[in-house]
């Protein structure tokens, strides 16, 4: 048997010994309340018409929440004794059900590990339950701020980006997690009877990256940190989307202008942007740009004209205040889905070489149906562009061809319709090391089963 049976579990599955587990965690807060248990046991699967219908009423059977790393080791080590299965949960804001436990079990709510262990020039070690945006609040008062983050900033944790994520504002600068130099290290528990804590340094720490959660609880990660800059949020509308693209372009190759996102996005999506749609004109094509304080002068150098800026202001992303990056990534399709439920998205990544002709070439494609943003990034060490097409959903066949269509044309998808890691990847298959490790760290393979499907549990 490949692991625990989560293939016929939904909603409560117990069946485990829950009452024993519990005697074992003595002090530990522990949650039961169905009601809260099944809230907190989803992410932002519900994205997805396929994985909604697949995921919906998974549940794990309590929420454990350690207040520190013993803690941790002690539910691990309860765990593995009772072959219970074990789910991280960071913020919760995933996009694949990557949180969500497929087989029951310990939901393990490890945000109260937030605490600052110290900070060095550009370099920070933290505990995986911090919250980014009180992470970066922090960082700001020393002159620093993280290399990069996700949009959901404000509600994610530095962990769940590990974990689960894969780039976001600021990669436009120094590329996604994956590159390497983005994670320095990572300390993990591993989920065995008697649990070891490992510190996985340099290149070990990518065997915890976007694995979900599968091979190791994160209890701390080293992250490299870029200077702090005053940032402007900056909105200029074109006539035509593709100039948009080409001058979203024309800046992220400017290596002098410091900017941290770039994001083109095509008239209609604007008309969904809420509190930002008094600078969208009717029709008009947008950049948002995030651009250093110092460099706005160059930045205006080079539209010369070619568009018109609307809005022009320091981010502020406090309370009851919407930053421009909010608009960006996958916040895009979050704007729409508040008004517009039968939409979804994808997530592309263009070839370097070919970018604007690609671009032009999805857009002739599919006109109405993928409304395409970009995010300018680097990808090893080339300035290319992730697009996260909001789709207009028709049917999970015609959505299969729209992805068909891409890849056939030389645009890598990651497809955000399936919950396994090999599904999700643009190569189909698990990290071998990844992979690997979780042999070592996760032997009855009670860690989010289910998610790494490479993966065959011992099965005594
Ligand atoms: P969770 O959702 O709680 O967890 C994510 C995965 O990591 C799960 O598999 C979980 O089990 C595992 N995990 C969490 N903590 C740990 C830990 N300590 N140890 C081991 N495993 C752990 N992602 C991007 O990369 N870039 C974006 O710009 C971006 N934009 C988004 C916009 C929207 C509107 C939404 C809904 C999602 C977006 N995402 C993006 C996805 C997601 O928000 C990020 O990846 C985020 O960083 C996840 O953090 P979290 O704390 O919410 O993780």
């Amino acid at each position: 048997m490949n692991g625990p049976p989560f293939d016929d579990i939904a909603g409560q599955s117990s069946g485990y010994p829950l009452d024993a587990l519990i005697a074992d965690l003595g002090d530990i807060p522990v949650e039961t309340s169905p009601a809260v248990v099944r809230r907190r046991s989803r992410d932002f699967f519900w994205y997805s018409p396929i994985l909604n219908e697949e995921l919906s009423g998974k549940s794990a059977d309590l929420i454990a929440t350690p207040r520190t790393e013993a803690d941790v080791v002690r539910i691990a080590g309860a765990c593995a004794r009772h072959r219970v299965p074990l789910t991280v949960r960071g913020g919760g804001t995933g996009n694949y059900g990557q949180a969500v436990p497929l087989a029951g079990g310990v939901l393990l709510d490890i945000t109260e590990l937030s605490a600052i262990d110290w900070v060095k020039p550009g370099i920070v070690r933290v505990g995986a339950g911090a919250k980014i945006n009180q992470l970066d609040a922090e960082l700001a008062l020393k002159g620093w701020e993280l290399r990069m983050h996700p949009s959901t900033k404000r509600t994610a944790t530095i962990g769940g980006f590990v974990a689960g994520g894969s780039g976001g504002i600021g990669s436009i600068n120094y590329g996604g997690l994956r590159e390497p130099g983005n994670v320095i290290a990572a300390r993990i528990v591993t989920l065995e009877e008697t649990p070891r804590v490992i510190e996985l340094r340099g290149e070990a720490a990518q065997r915890i990256n976007h694995a979900y959660g599968t091979n190791g609880i994160i209890t701390a990660l080293e992250m490299p940190l870029a200077p702090l800059w005053r940032w402007i949020d900056v909105v200029v509308a074109f006539d035509d989307f593709l100039d948009a693209v080409a001058f979203g372009h024309r800046i992220a190759l400017a290596d002098g202008v410091v900017k941290k996102v770039l994001a083109p996005v095509t008239w209609p999506l604007p008309s969904y942007f809420g509190a930002l749609r008094p600078h969208c004109p009717d029709g008009r094509h947008l950049l948002l740009a995030m651009v250093a304080e110092p460099s706005l002068e160059s930045f205006k150098d080079l539209l010369a004209g070619r568009g018109t800026i609307t809005l022009e202001t320091p981010t502020d992303d406090s309370p009851g205040k919407v930053p421009l990056y909010e608009y960006t990534w996958n916040h895009t399709t979050l704007q729409v889905l508040k008004t517009d439920r039968s939409v979804t998205y994808l997530q592309c990544l263009y070839p370097h070489d070919r970018l604007l002709e690609k671009a032009a070439q999805m857009r002739s494609l599919f006109p109405d149906e993928a409304l395409q943003h970009f995010e300018f990034i680097r990808f090893n060490g080339n300035v290319t562009a992730s697009g996260l097409p909001v789709v207009r959903f028709s049917t999970a066949e015609r959505l299969n061809e729209i992805i068909r269509l891409h890849e056939d044309h030389d645009v890598g998808i990651a497809n955000p319709h399936v919950y396994t890691i090999e599904d999700g990847s643009r190569y189909k298959k698990a990290e071998a090391d990844q992979l690997g490790f979780k042999y070592e760290a996760d032997p009855f393979g009670l860690l989010n089963p289910g998610k790494m499907r490479s993966f065959a549990a011992r099965t005594n």
